[in-house]
């Protein structure tokens, strides 16, 4: 894919995450250069403001190659898991609430509607209170993350990581729309969760790529 065409997904997917509710003031997406060790991400500002024009080129060391700004401060999370995982090419972190409530109950995701069902039980959780400011907290990040795509920071928020901005962007919002659905079914009595059987049937018919390009289609469409 060319950079720009990168550059203007991580604008769009910003965008969408702001435009959705899943990020205010804070939170960033950001993409692998295919091929490196750099990868393109935003500066210090909301993701609302994020334009093609702003961003910035950091390295898995955590070194500025290239923008005017400074990067935002968790940019830690994404240097090392892209260490770790030379598979990734894409990582969003932002702090949606119901995913933060869950974490709060001790709980992670545990599927219980189809689009749900995507995360299977392999939602991680990182269990110290902090904000991710070095490479040491990166580094267990990534660790916690294992081969695994997405997991709860415990009191702050989410990592996803996936094939490429857009795939990213939907299971961000698809991970907080589980979430809230499973939120409201602990507050309103015993949820009937999937089993692993129920998830068998289920998984292969929501994971597959044409349905997450569908829901990217329709929000990529109001931000535009
Ligand atoms: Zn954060």
């Amino acid at each position: 894919m060319e950079i720009e065409q990168l550059k203007q997904d991580i604008v769009t997917a910003s965008h969408i995450l702001h435009q959705q509710g899943i990020a205010a003031a804070f939170g960033h997406v950001s993409a692998r250069i295919p091929g490196t060790d750099t990868f393109i991400f935003p500066p210090r500002m909301s993701p609302a403001l994020v334009r093609q024009d702003n961003l910035l080129t950091l390295d898995v060391e955590g070194e500025q190659l290239s923008g005017d700004g400074r990067p935002n401060t968790e940019f830690w999370i994404h240097a090392r898991i892209y260490k770790a995982r030379p598979d990734v090419q894409s990582v969003c972190h932002v702090h949606p609430p119901s995913c933060v409530v869950l974490g709060s109950l001790g709980e992670t995701i545990r599927p219980l509607h189809a689009s749900g069902a995507v995360f299977k039980n392999n939602v991680q959780v990182f269990d110290p209170i902090t904000l991710i400011r070095t490479r040491e907290l990166g580094d267990a990040v990534a660790k916690t993350l294992g081969q695994h795509g997405t997991m709860l920071l415990r009191g702050h928020g989410v990592n996803v990581a996936d094939k490429d901005v857009r795939r990213v962007c939907v299971m961000t919002l698809w991970m907080e729309e589980a979430a809230n659905y499973q939120v409201r079914a602990m507050s309103a009595g015993k949820p009937r969760y999937f089993t692993p059987e129920e998830l068998e049937i289920i998984y292969p018919q929501v994971s597959g790529e044409e349905v997450s390009n569908r829901a990217w289609e329709y929000f990529s469409s109001r931000v535009e």
